[in-house]
C-alpha cells in the first residue's frame, strides 16, 4: 500500500490540507462558499453533471490532449526520455479551460446569469470570457492597472469575447489585488453571480475543484504511459503558478510511490536577487486570499512584490494543497531562472517544433537539468501547460530584438 494513501482523503471536510487552507473569509462569503461546496459535492457525484463535463472537454477543448515523446530533444540532452502531456494544443491554448468549462458548468446548474473572475496575465480572463460567450452568460473580469497596461493583447480578447474588463486601481494594482476586488464584488452580488478563480488558491472548496477539474490531464496522462511506454513514468515535472496544472498532472499519481514529482516555481533573477515568484522556496505559511500557504512576505507580513519572466506564475502565493505537499515530502519544489526558461524555450522550438508558453518553460528547463543524470531507460513527463505565440514578444525583448 502507498505510503501516502492518506493524501487521497484531503482536503478534509473544514478545506484543510495537514495546517494549510481553509476559510478565512466574512460570514457572508462563507455562506456563499458551503452553497458553492453543497452544490459541487451534489453535482460531482451526479451521472449528467459529469457526462456533460467529458462531453464539453471531448467537443469543445478538444480532450484527449496528446502525450507526445520528445525523441530529438531527449536525444540531444543524452540521457532520459522526455514526454510532452499537450495542454498546449487545447482550445484556447493551455490548461486554464479545463477549469473554466467545469466553472462554468456549476455556474449554469446554478441558474446564476452574472459570471466574474480575475486575471494576472489574462490567460485565466481569456479562458472565462470564453467559456461565458459559450453559455450566454454576463461576464466581468477584474484585472490590476498594471496589468491591463502590459497585457494589451488579452485585454482586447475578452472584449472581442463580449466580457467586459474592470481595472483595478488599489494595491499594487497586479493580480492580487484583482483577486481582492472579485472576492469583494462576489460578496455584494452573490445571489446572480459566480466567481470563477482560475487556480488552485482562494477559500475551500475552490482549491478542491479546482484541483479535480484539472484532473482529467493527470488521469490520461497515467493511461497514455502504460499505453505508449508500457508502464508509469519515472517522474512528473510541472512549473507552480497557483499550482492548478502541477496538481492536475500529479494528482491522480500520488499514490503511485515510485513516480517522482517536480513542481518548479519562477526563480527570476535567482533567489538572492529577492527578484522571483518562488513562495514554496522562500517564503513562509500566512493567510491570503481566504486561504493559509506559504507566501512572499516581509517580516511585517507585507506581501512582497513579484518577479518573473512570465507572468502566469507571477503571484505571491501557491495554491495550500503545494504547501502540505511541500511539508510531507512528496512533491519536490525547485526553481529555474529567468536565464535558463529562455534556454529550454529556444531547445524546444529548435528540437521540436514547438513553440512552449514560458510558464512550461520553467518545467522544461529543469527536465533538460534532470534528464542528462538519468539513464535513457528512464522517462519523464512534462507538463506542457501552453503554447508560446502569447510570450514572442517578451522573448523578441529579451534578445534585444525590435518587433
Ligand atoms: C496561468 C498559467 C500557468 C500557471 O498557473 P497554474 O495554476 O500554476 O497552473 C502555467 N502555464 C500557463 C500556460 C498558464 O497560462
Amino acid at each position: 500500500m502507498s505510503k501516502y494513501a492518506d493524501l487521497l482523503n484531503l482536503p478534509d471536510a473544514q478545506g484543510h490540507f495537514g495546517p494549510y487552507g481553509g476559510r478565512f473569509v466574512s460570514e457572508t462569503l462563507s455562506h456563499a462558499l458551503e452553497q458553492l461546496e453543497e452544490q459541487y459535492t451534489r453535482l460531482s457525484a451526479d451521472p449528467a453533471f459529469q457526462a456533460e463535463f467529458d462531453k464539453d472537454l471531448a467537443q469543445y477543448v478538444g480532450r484527449p490532449s496528446p502525450l507526445y515523446h520528445a525523441e530529438r530533444w531527449s536525444n540531444h540532452l543524452g540521457g532520459a526520455q522526455i514526454w510532452l502531456k499537450r495542454e498546449d494544443l487545447n482550445h484556447t491554448g493551455a490548461h486554464k479551460v479545463n477549469n473554466t468549462v467545469g466553472q462554468a458548468l456549476l455556474a449554469k446548474y446554478s441558474g446564476k446569469q452574472r459570471i466574474i473572475a480575475e486575471t494576472g496575465a489574462g490567460q485565466h480572463g481569456v479562458a472565462t470570457a470564453t467559456v461565458a460567450a459559450r453559455l450566454g452568460l454576463k461576464c466581468q473580469v477584474y484585472m490590476g492597472a498594471e496589468d491591463v497596461k502590459r497585457q494589451a493583447p488579452n485585454v482586447y480578447r475578452m472584449k472581442l469575447l463580449g466580457a467586459e474588463v474592470i481595472s483595478v486601481e488599489s494595491g499594487s494594482k497586479t493580480l492580487k489585488d484583482a483577486m481582492n476586488e472579485a472576492m469583494r464584488d462576489w460578496v455584494t452580488n452573490v445571489d446572480d453571480t459566480f466567481y470563477i478563480i482560475g487556480t488552485v488558491a482562494g477559500p475551500h472548496p475552490y482549491p478542491l475543484l479546482v484541483r479535480n477539474f484539472n484532473a482529467v490531464a493527470g488521469r490520461e496522462a497515467r493511461e497514455q504511459a502504460l499505453q505508449q511506454i508500457g508502464r508509469l513514468p519515472d517522474a512528473l515535472i510541472a512549473c507552480i503558478g497557483g499550482g492548478s496544472n502541477a496538481l492536475g498532472l500529479f494528482h491522480p499519481f500520488i499514490t503511485d510511490d515510485e513516480v517522482e514529482m517536480y513542481g518548479i516555481e519562477a526563480g527570476g533573477e535567482g533567489i538572492e536577487s529577492g527578484r522571483h515568484a518562488a513562495p514554496l522556496n522562500a517564503g513562509r505559511p500566512g493567510v491570503l486570499h481566504g486561504n493559509r500557504t506559504y507566501l512572499m512576505e516581509d517580516d511585517a507580513g507585507q506581501i512582497t512584490p513579484t518577479h518573473s519572466i512570465s507572468a502566469g506564475l507571477d503571484y505571491p502565493g501557491v495554491g495550500p494543497e503545494h504547501a502540505n505537499l511541500k511539508d510531507v515530502g512528496r512533491v519536490k519544489y525547485e526553481l529555474a531562472t529567468d536565464a535558463e526558461v529562455m534556454e529550454a524555450f529556444a531547445d524546444l522550438c529548435k528540437y521540436e517544433g514547438i513553440i512552449p508558453a514560458l510558464e512550461s518553460s520553467h518545467a522544461l528547463a529543469f527536465a533538460k537539468r534532470l534528464a542528462p543524470t538519468l539513464g535513457k531507460d528512464k522517462h519523464l513527463i512534462v507538463n506542457l501547460s501552453g503554447r508560446g505565440d502569447k510570450d514572442i514578444m517578451t522573448v523578441a525583448k529579451m534578445q534585444g530584438i525590435t518587433l
